[in-house]
């Protein structure tokens, strides 16, 4: 019998496939989102950057391909808690998916346990691999 590689309470890293955005840091502000002059010791005046509107800085969009599942706004891997295990079975296939407690555990994202990691390292080497084979698009 097929034992599923994660287990309910594992904590996982995910990837996906979509379009890599990074996030570009404003040269304006130097990513503080306000600019400041100084006319003299007293009077300091402060504005919202006029080129990131007070972001910091801009979603840069790139190539679709596989990637890790990161924080919003950040590049830092995201990490989720396994919060239910479930075998989807049809015709053509017997998967194993998961939810998570970060996402939703009754109603939520479902993700397959294919798409799921327990390290960053194993995470990366996925998407390195099915970024050389050629995706079939369904
Ligand atoms: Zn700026």
């Amino acid at each position: 019998m097929y034992t599923p590689k994660i287990k309910l309470g594992d904590k996982v890293y995910l990837i996906y496939r979509g379009k890599v955005s990074k996030f570009v840091v404003c040269q304006f502000c130097n990513g503080q989102g306000i600019i400041s002059s100084n006319f003299n010791i007293d009077h300091k005046l402060t504005a919202r950057c006029p080129i990131c509107h007070g972001e910091g800085g801009k979603k840069e969009w790139g190539d679709t391909q596989w990637q890790l599942d990161i924080i919003e706004n950040t590049n830092i891997p995201a990490l989720y808690k396994v919060g239910k295990l479930q075998l989807e079975t049809t015709k053509k296939y017997e998967k194993w998916t998961i939810m998570c407690e970060e996402t939703g555990i009754e109603s939520g994202s479902c993700y397959y346990m294919e798409d799921a990691f327990l390290t960053i390292e194993e995470a990366k080497a996925e998407c390195d691999k099915r970024n050389l084979t050629k995706v079939k698009e369904s």
